[in-house]
């Protein structure tokens, strides 16, 4: 999201006391996301809506009741924990913020031909040695394609340098696997979550679909009790307005910057004007919505347009008088051939269903569309059918159903047919059209913890603008000269000692170690490091910051740093934020250049505490604004990896930044903040891009 200040453009309100209005349109996960998000970074500066259509909230994430059965999931039935791997706002939330019990869930097992397969190992006794070693293989050079690191964090630079993003889902089975039944096992286990058949996705997408069942990606779990619990104790913490039954119908810009949403309110037509549309529905309901306006059209057309893959899911969810398979099959989930494959969840396996079994069919792809307009009596025999080879004794026990279509509900290729940069996906049209934002799981991977990270991306736009707004007006207000020029930020958070700490923890350097300050103002801390032993230099390139620096602190234009490669062991850089956008990519080239182990990112991001921006005055001298995530997606393409994906290094860097005051209201408010500060350009070449190519030399 980085973008150059300019505040006449930003699409916030400039009522100097009034809120700004935001109007979220649908009350799924995307739009509670959404206002949890902005309620939490901006307090109480926004005035925040959501209008769902439906007389409930929550979208896709939906609890039903079989009577005198008890719970089972109609839509979200997973949720994909990577806490292993690096911070998981999702698992955070749920856990630590709603306070609910999770549960996490196994599968794995497989029919295929009415043969069952517990694991991976069986396929040999049924399909011969080498159907199993093709399977097998499948799956380690599947694994060897995307290292878990690179898998996380799924870098835009890095997915489309992938050279399985460049073959249907389709060609990569029949490239990769020849023989038969492996081929067929491979694409059976991964056609549930994709929800599409292998030539309507993208290689990559398969693969990641692929990697969620091996060891060492993600684990799996579900809420005890039920998935809606999610939306009632989300709504309960907000107090964002939710109207419920407000069916948006069209929307249209005026031309005052701002919106106006014409919708049914139980049935009456209504209006409202906002300073900000939030489009938190999937995007087949987009086109449901009129707009108003060519530069609307033309703008969602096009969003539409590159997005536009849909792909299909059914459930139907069979009662039986017991869990007659729990004898030959253990998990809560396994797959089947059936239905071009289907997953069947054990509902009753994570849910307390007293004496009953439930199984749930979660039936993908084309599959699913083509049982569209079938009955439910007739989808159940064709659910029974498929179970007959394992479990004949199915049909007798059943004893009640439920059916539930969802088409074109999820997206065959999330992220677009090659990534772009996250801004452009969130705000389509950012010059025309700057408070149109967009919010939804087919931005990033089709899943509950795609969509979490959209609101995230989505509010940190709303809130940069915001503090560009305030910033402008506080400017204005003030008489020339009055206010004084920022110096040394990062050291009023971080102390030379507790930085130095967490440099050598992220980076194990030493003193001794050739450190430079990348705009260093006057050299306050490179200094510092000095006086700690360090080999600090300092490069600024604002002659008036620059004064009274020493020979140690050059001065210079950017972007020509001048020293040799490789010259720095560590490089902290405050001054990319000062840099204009049209110096970036070179300096940020530059900066590559000059550093061996690892980077710090220290420049004034959008998303850190709206207050202590306000407080520090932090937007003075900005020229470059980004969140730490659009940093980050910069910083890849230079080649930088995150350093401190091995969370036990993550951890100890974070109790330091503790010690030094970090947590709600600093500089760095969690974990995830440490995380998307400190770079390597060396683990890079071992986890994303490198590993990539290499991958693709040796395939
Ligand atoms: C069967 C199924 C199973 C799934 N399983 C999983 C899973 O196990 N794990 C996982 O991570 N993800 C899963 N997903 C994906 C997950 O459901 C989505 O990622 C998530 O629901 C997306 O949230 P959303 O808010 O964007 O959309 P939705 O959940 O669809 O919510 C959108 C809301 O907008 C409302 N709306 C639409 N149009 C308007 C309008 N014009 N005005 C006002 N309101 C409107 C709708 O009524 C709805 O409430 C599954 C999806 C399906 C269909």
């Amino acid at each position: 999201m980085t973008s150059s200040i300019d505040a006449s453009k930003a699409g916030g309100s400039d009522r100097p006391h009034g809120k700004t209005r935001v109007a979220i349109i649908g009350g799924g996960p995307g739009g509670l996301f959404s206002a949890w998000h902005l309620e939490a970074k901006a307090g109480d500066a926004c005035e925040i809506e959501i209008y769902e259509s439906s007389e409930r909230i929550g979208g896709k994430i939906c609890t039903g009741q079989m009577a005198g059965i008890g719970p089972y999931e109609i839509g979200v039935a997973e949720i994909y924990d990577y806490s292993r791997l690096g911070p998981d706002p999702l698992r955070d939330l749920i856990e630590n913020e709603l306070k609910l019990d999770i549960r996490h869930i196994e599968g794995g097992p497989c029919v295929l031909d009415g043969k069952l397969m517990l694991t991976v190992d069986e396929i040999g006794e049924h399909f011969g040695a080498l159907a199993e070693s093709e399977a097998r293989r499948f799956r380690e050079r599947c694994a060897k394609m995307l290292s878990p690191e690179a898998y996380y964090l799924s870098a835009i630079e890095n997915d489309n340098a992938h050279p399985w993003q460049r073959l249907s889902g389709h060609e990569l089975l029949d490239r990769e696997i020849d023989d038969e039944a492996a081929r067929r096992y491979a694409r059976v286990m991964a056609h549930s979550d994709v929800a599409a058949p292998p030539h309507l996705t993208n290689g990559l997408n398969l693969l990641k679909n692929v990697l969620m069942d091996v060891d060492g990606y993600m684990d799996i779990f579900s809420v005890v009790g039920g998935n809606e619990q999610i939306v009632q104790r989300l709504a309960d913490q907000l107090t964002a307005r939710i109207n419920l039954n407000a069916h948006v119908r069209a929307v249209e810009p005026l031309s005052d910057g701002t919106y106006r949403l014409d919708m049914l309110v139980n049935g009456f037509a209504e209006s409202t004007v906002a300073d900000y549309v939030v489009f938190a529905v999937p995007l087949s309901a987009i086109s449901m919505i009129g707009l108003r306006s060519e530069t609307l059209r033309q703008t969602v057309d096009r969003h539409i347009g590159y997005f536009d893959r849909p792909a299909h899911y059914l459930r139907a969810t069979l009662a039986f008088k017991r869990p007659f398979w729990r004898e030959r099959i253990d998990k809560h989930w396994w797959m089947m051939d059936a239905f071009d494959g289907v997953c069947v969840y054990d509902e009753s396996a994570r849910q307390e269903l007293g004496p009953f079994g439930v199984l749930s069919f979660l039936i993908a792809g084309n599959a699913a569309l083509s049982l569209a307009n079938v009955s439910d009596e007739r989808i159940e025999h064709m659910c029974l059918d498929a179970l007959a080879p394992v479990f004949p004794e199915a049909p007798d026990l059943i004893v009640n159903r439920r059916v539930h279509r969802w088409m074109a509900s999820v997206n065959a290729m999330p992220g677009g047919a090659r990534a772009r940069r996250r801004v452009e996906n969130h705000r389509p049209n950012a010059e025309r059209l700057p408070g149109v934002l967009i919010v939804g799981d087919y931005l990033f991977d089709s899943t509950l913890n795609g969509v979490m990270d959209s609101a995230d991306t989505a509010t940190d736009i709303i809130v940069a603008d915001l503090l560009k707004t305030r910033h402008a007006a506080r400017k204005a207000s003030s008489a020339p000269g009055e206010t004084a020029r920022r110096c040394g930020v990062l050291q009023q958070f971080f102390d030379a000692a507790t930085l130095a700490d967490m440099l050598a923890t992220a980076f194990g350097i030493e003193k001794g170690a050739r450190i430079l300050q990348f705009g260093s103002e006057s050299g306050e801390l490179v200094t510092a490091l000095r006086a700690l032993g360090f080999d600090a230099y300092g490069f600024e390139f604002d002659v008036d910051l620059a004064h009274g620096g020493g020979e140690r602190n050059l001065v210079g234009e950017c972007p020509d740093l001048p020293f040799d490669a490789q010259f720095f062991d560590v490089t902290i850089e405050t001054g990319l934020c000062r840099t204009p956008p049209e110096h970036l990519e070179e300096t940020i080239a530059s900066l590559a250049r000059v550093t061996r182990r690892g980077l710090f990112l220290g420049s004034i991001t959008a998303d850190m505490p709206l207050d202590l921006v306000d407080r520090y005055d932090l937007l003075d001298g900005i020229e470059t604004f980004g969140s730490r995530w659009d940093w980050a997606d910069r910083l890849h393409v230079h080649g930088f990896a995150h350093a401190l994906m091995q969370s036990e290094r993550l951890d100890r860097v974070w109790r330091r930044a503790i010690e030094a005051g970090a947590g709600a209201g600093h500089w760095c408010e969690d974990t995830e903040g440490v995380l998307y500060c400190f770079y390597t350009p060396d683990e890079t070449r071992q986890s994303g891009a490198e590993l990539i190519r290499d991958a693709a030399v040796s395939a």
